[in-house]
This record gives structure tokens, C-alpha cells and sequence, in this order.
């Protein structure tokens, strides 16, 4: 595993590098331009085409590389909604063409000629810049901050057990096969998220004659609302994964891509419930778990949702759904709380395929595998996937 971590530093950006910028950014659109007229089939096409239009700038021939690379995947874009075009300051180089001596950062303009920044680092930052076992990848400026990306060999550990996480709007829930469940509040992102809401609402009443100002009231909002609920967010992942890396635990979590289309106009919602269900923060937390336990060589898998919180995880029957997010199961005669459930099901679900390459035939694997005890042999990798997908499907077929 390489995992790539990018570190944001700030810096003091000079008059300097405004014009650098600028040149930059007229080198990308040019080179976008020289894609579209030549249609080239890949980066190394695209750097033969434009090359000697974008050494025209005299800028150090790194900078026509990396135009290049950013005009190519601008073109590729198969997302973008508008033509191809760079608006925005900013500077890519690879790790070949800078020279980062502590805080002090060395960049090219033309050949022989440099520039010369001083970055502002934490203890954090500088953890990073002086650990000589850390590569360093590609340098992006932006005109107040700067971003480098580090990477690193790591071996993928190997998992002594599993942590189940399920997210919802309050808090992230999470159940490991040692028998630990944490709930993580959350609910102060959620209160955040609704100020904000009223904020932009009131931006909406009362700058209406001016379309202007409202855009740019929304921005200055909508950034320092999301600025505070992903600080928030951050201290949770970083739980997650630090409990995670302490009990060598694989983490488990729902595969929520498509969870937006269950909240889309036309399904019988209201705006507001709409609006509250597709802004929520899982995606983020997700994300962030994603990245800070690659980084840490922590085996993350992700599993079907459906009916993680339908069914009873010590005898699999039904549940009944009671107030304030409770559950009940009859057969065991126990009361669940929503979350807790969820999060235990979750981790079961990735058990199905662990527990049997670890103990391939004792009671256990038969008990962890639900009611599937019809393989007699060790499993392979591949009857492991089928093994895995299995309760799922046949979850999706009692519906
Ligand atoms: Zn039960």
C-alpha cells in the first residue's frame, strides 16, 4: 500500500507569484484549447501538440508539463457542466521541480531563476516535512495556501477483528467483534448545519433585489458553515481510526452512494426534510475515515445497507420498531437501541467472510456465516466474495 496524505500549509504569497499565476492559468486554457481543436488520445499527445505554443511564456518547461497534465484531465472531464476552462490562481508542480529545505520552499519561474517561500508549520506540519521515511508527491500553490502531497510504504495490518460504524444525523455508532460499542455525538454538526440553514434563509429574504450580493453572501456562508462542521468531523474519524489501529480492527461501513436518490423530489418528502437528509455529513465522515485509516495501513471495507437495522444480530429474526428509536425482538426478548443495532449488524455482516478464513471449520464460522453451513472445505478468495454478498441478497429477496 501507498497511501498519499496532503498537507495544507500557509503561506505569504509575493506580487511575484500573482504574475506567475496568471501565466499559469493562461497556459492551462491554452493548452484546453489545443486539446479540443486536436482531440489528443492521451497527456503525452497533448504535451507534443502544445509544446511549443506554451514555451512561448519562457516559463520554466515544468510548468508546461504540468499545464498540460491539468488541461488533459479538464478536457477528460466527463462531469463538467460548462466548457473547459481555468479560472482559478493556482500552480501545480511535480516533486521534481521544487526544493522543500524545512520551511523554507524553493520554486522555479524560468530556468535559473527561482522563488523563494516560507511556510508556516505547526508541530503537525512539521511531523511530516522532517520524517525523511516519507516521499514527497506533487506541490499544489493556491494564493493563500499551499498543499503537498506526502506518501509512504505501508503494510495493510493484519485485522484481529471487525468495527461495524453506523452513521446517522447525531452521531456516529460503532461496534467491534471485542465487544465495544462507542457512540460518537455528533448532533453539534447537526445544530451548526441549521444555523447555517436559517443564515442562508435570511440571505435569501433580504438581498433579493440584488442577485450580486446574495451569491456572494451564500459563498462567505456556505464555506465558514461547512469550515465548522468538518473540524467537528475530523475529531471523530480521528477517534474512529485511532481505536481502530489500537485493536488492529478492519473497519466496516455502509456503502451509501445512491443514498441521495432515496431523497429526491417527487418521493413524497418534504423541501426541508429533503434538504436536512441530503446535506448529511456521511459522506465526509466516510471520506475522512477512508483516508486517515489508508494512512495507517487499516483494511476499510464497505457493505450493502439494506436492512442493517431490520434484524435482530443475535438471532437474525425480525425486530419491531418502537418509539424513539428503539427497536424490539421478540425471539430474544430484548430491546435495541437503533444505532447500536445497526452498528452490530454492520460489523456481522463483514464477519461472514472473515471468521471463516480465519477458523475455516469450526462451530464458529458455521454460526458467524448465518444459516449457510453447506461448505466443506476451507474457502477460497474466491468463494469468500460470494460467501460475503450472500446475506445481503438474501435479505433483498424477503422484501
Ligand atoms: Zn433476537
Amino acid at each position: 500500500m501507498r497511501p498519499v496524505k496532503a498537507i495544507q500549509f500557509r503561506y505569504r504569497a509575493s506580487s511575484e507569484l500573482d504574475s506567475l499565476f496568471e501565466d499559469f492559468r493562461l497556459m492551462c486554457n491554452d493548452a484546453i484549447r489545443i486539446a479540443l481543436k486536436e482531440k489528443p488520445k492521451s497527456r503525452f499527445k497533448l504535451i507534443e501538440s502544445a509544446y511549443f505554443r506554451l514555451k512561448e511564456y519562457s516559463l520554466h518547461s515544468h510548468y508546461i508539463l504540468s499545464a498540460c497534465e491539468i488541461a488533459y484531465s479538464v478536457y477528460k472531464n466527463k462531469n463538467r457542466k460548462t466548457g473547459p476552462y481555468v479560472k482559478q490562481a493556482f500552480l501545480k508542480l511535480d516533486n521534481q521541480s521544487y526544493i522543500l529545505n524545512h520551511l523554507l520552499l524553493r520554486i522555479p519561474i524560468r530556468p535559473r531563476e527561482f522563488i523563494y517561500l516560507t511556510l508556516q508549520g505547526s508541530d503537525y506540519h512539521l511531523q511530516f516535512i522532517d520524517d525523511p521515511t516519507l516521499k514527497r508527491g506533487s506541490i499544489t500553490l493556491g494564493r493563500n495556501n499551499l498543499s503537498i502531497a506526502f506518501s509512504k510504504e505501508i503494510a495493510e495490518i493484519k485485522p484481529l477483528g471487525n468495527v461495524g460504524i453506523d452513521m446517522n444525523e447525531r452521531n456516529a455508532t460503532t461496534s467491534n467483534t471485542l465487544g465495544t460499542t462507542n457512540i460518537f455525538d455528533t448532533s453539534g454538526v447537526m445544530e451548526v448545519k441549521e444555523r447555517y440553514r436559517a443564515i442562508r434563509a435570511k440571505i435569501g429574504r433580504q438581498t433579493r433585489p440584488d442577485n450580486r450580493i446574495s451569491q456572494k453572501l451564500y459563498a462567505k456562508y456556505g464555506r465558514r458553515g461547512k469550515n465548522r462542521t468538518v473540524q467537528q468531523l475530523h475529531t471523530v474519524s480521528k477517534k474512529i481510526v485511532q481505536q481502530a489501529k489500537e485493536k488492529k480492527l478492519r473497519i466496516v461501513m455502509e456503502n451509501l452512494e445512491g443514498i441521495r436518490k432515496l431523497y429526491r423530489k417527487g418521493n413524497g418528502q418534504g423541501s426541508s426534510y429533503r434538504g436536512r437528509m441530503n446535506s448529511w455529513t456521511f459522506r465526509e465522515v466516510q471520506r475522512q475515515i477512508e483516508y486517515k485509516a489508508a494512512w495507517e495501513g487499516i483494511p476499510v471495507t464497505y457493505v450493502n445497507p439494506r436492512g442493517t437495522s431490520r434484524n435482530c444480530p443475535e438471532c437474525g429474526s425480525r425486530v419491531v420498531i418502537l418509539a424513539e428509536r428503539k427497536l424490539y425482538c421478540s425471539e430474544c426478548d430484548k430491546t435495541w437501541d437503533r444505532d447500536i443495532l445497526a452498528s452490530l449488524n454492520i460489523m456481522k455482516m463483514m464477519m461472514v467472510c472473515v471468521v471463516p478464513q480465519a477458523q475455516p471449520s469450526t462451530d464458529e464460522a458455521v454460526k458467524g456465516n448465518g444459516e449457510n453451513n453447506n461448505y466443506p472445505n476451507p474457502p477460497s478468495r474466491r468463494m469468500k466474495v460470494v460467501i460475503g454478498q450472500e446475506p445481503t441478497t438474501r435479505q433483498n429477496q424477503k422484501n
